[in-house]
């Protein structure tokens, strides 16, 4: 970290990881030999460029763009790309860092990237949407390939921008290469299931949390923060279950609605007239937005955070507990706090990591990344057959891998063990590089 500087965020998922290393590192003491664990927290490759672009009004704007490569012991550097000004270094690590062992987890052959750019997409012309993506792309492009680094989605960077990523890629390299970003159009190389995957994905999840303790979403009720791709098809996917989502949100406040929120009317907010969760209650009678306040107090059986970072903290762990949460979904990344993780863990609430519980997005830009080599495309439902699968054989790895370190239940444990262990066998059969 010293050489480094202040970067809260990467420290906090590396010492996260590291923590439930022990038992592994106890029984193999050749990975503290071999320096796996230096190497591991060391990226590859970082990639720092300007990103200047022209503004609607004709002037000129400069952001920072980055991609960090972190690990390709395992495959092409694969993890998606973040648009928002919170964005630096740091964050871009700590994605880095998770996206490792969350794809090691799928059991494909995928190394671990992120990148992004503090560009603030909110309020921008299409127009300008796509000057940026083009500029973002003129210096990115050298560093991609479809063996090399294959980027795709995130927080800001949806179907929409990937477009623009991928017509500019096409243009400066003159090869039609669909396999160097995922997460594209049905039409030009994308996968069927891509767009609904991480928050299908994170409710499969669950849904292996809840049946192992006899348990299931029919008739539960869920909050759901976020209001972007992971949280609209999670809320979806657990609608579909049988459960009843009361509570949803954006980074304005949150909307609850005891009746079950009409998610549809949500998507439909959000992804077609680009508006804020708060006119959901201006159309819904029996819904109440709340502009201060944390969606963690409304009551429920089932959480799903699904916005961002550090979104729950200890308070709100406090108040789920008390209000009886029985399984937590991280569909985003690290959305809880390592404090909130323990006070879940301590009072027995079944708790699926985001390394584990959201990989559903980059599995299926694997099977996406596969259709492509084989100009093959598969059926809605083959590919989600296929994905409910994957995710409900990283829980039962996590599980049998948790059991098997001497801590039955601790999913968090049983992800970082076994997805450490598939990089770090494979990076002691590379060699030290
Ligand atoms: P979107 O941009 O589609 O949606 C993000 C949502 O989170 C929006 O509702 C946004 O509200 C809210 N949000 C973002 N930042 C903040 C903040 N600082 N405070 C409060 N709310 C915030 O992104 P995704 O749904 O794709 O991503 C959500 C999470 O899931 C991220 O952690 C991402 O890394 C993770 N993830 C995504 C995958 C994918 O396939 N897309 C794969 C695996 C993980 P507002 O509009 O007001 O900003």
């Amino acid at each position: 970290q010293a050489r480094d500087g202040h970067q809260p965020e990467f420290g906090q998922a590396a010492y996260e990881v590291l923590e439930s290393l022990e038992p592994a590192l106890a029984r193999r003491p050749e990975y503290l030999r071999s320096g796996v664990l230096e190497r591991l927290c060391e990226p590859e490759r970082q990639i720092i460029f300007r990103v200047p672009w022209i503004d609607d009004a004709g002037a000129v704007k400069v952001n920072r763009g980055f991609r960090v490569e972190f690990n390709s012991a395992l495959g092409p550097y694969k993890g998606g790309l973040r648009f928002h000004p919170s964005v630096n270094i740091g964050v871009i690590k700590f994605l880095g860092f998770e996206q490792i062992f969350k794809n090691a987890l799928t059991g494909l052959p995928l190394g671990g990237g992120k990148g992004g750019s503090d560009f603030d997409p909110k309020g921008r012309s299409d127009a300008e949407i796509m000057r940026f993506c083009q500029s973002f792309m003129t210096e990115l492009h050298r560093h991609l390939g479809e063996h090399t680094d294959v980027p795709a989605g995130d927080i800001g960077v949806g179907r929409r921008e990937i477009g623009y990523l991928f017509g500019q890629y096409k243009r400066i390299t003159n090869r039609y290469e669909s396999g160097v970003l995922t997460g594209k159009g049905l039409d030009w190389g994308g996968s069927q299931v891509r767009t609904e995957a991480t928050g299908y994905g994170t409710v499969y999840f669950v849904e292996q949390m809840l049946r192992a303790r006899g348990d299931r979403f029919d008739g539960r009720r869920v909050v759901v923060s976020g209001a972007g791709n992971v949280a609209i098809h999670a809320a979806r996917k657990a609608e579909e279950l049988g459960a009843t989502v009361v509570a949803m949100s954006d980074s304005e406040g949150y909307v609850v609605d005891e009746a079950g929120i009409d998610v549809e009317a949500v998507q439909e907010l959000k992804e077609v007239r680009a508006g804020r969760i708060k006119e959901y209650a201006e159309g819904h009678d029996r819904a109440e937005f709340v502009e201060a306040g944390s969606i963690w107090d409304v009551p429920c059986a089932i959480a799903l955070p699904c916005a961002t970072q550090n979104e729950l903290d200890d308070e709100a762990a406090l108040a789920l507990v008390r209000n009886g949460v029985v399984a937590v979904g991280e569909g985003a990344n690290m959305p809880t706090t390592p404090a909130a993780v323990k006070i879940f863990l301590d009072a027995g609430v079944a708790f699926g990591p985001g390394k584990a519980a959201n990989a559903g997005g980059v599995a299926t830009s694997g099977l996406e990344m596969q259709q492509n080599a084989s100009r093959d495309s598969w059926s809605f439902e083959d590919t989600d057959a296929r994905l409910s699968k994957i995710m409900a054989d990283i829980h039962n790895g996590c599980r049998a891998t948790a059991e098997d370190h001497g801590a039955p239940g601790n999913l968090v444990l049983g992800a970082n063990v076994a997805g450490f262990t598939r990089v770090a066998d494979t990076m002691l059969d590379l060699g030290v590089i």
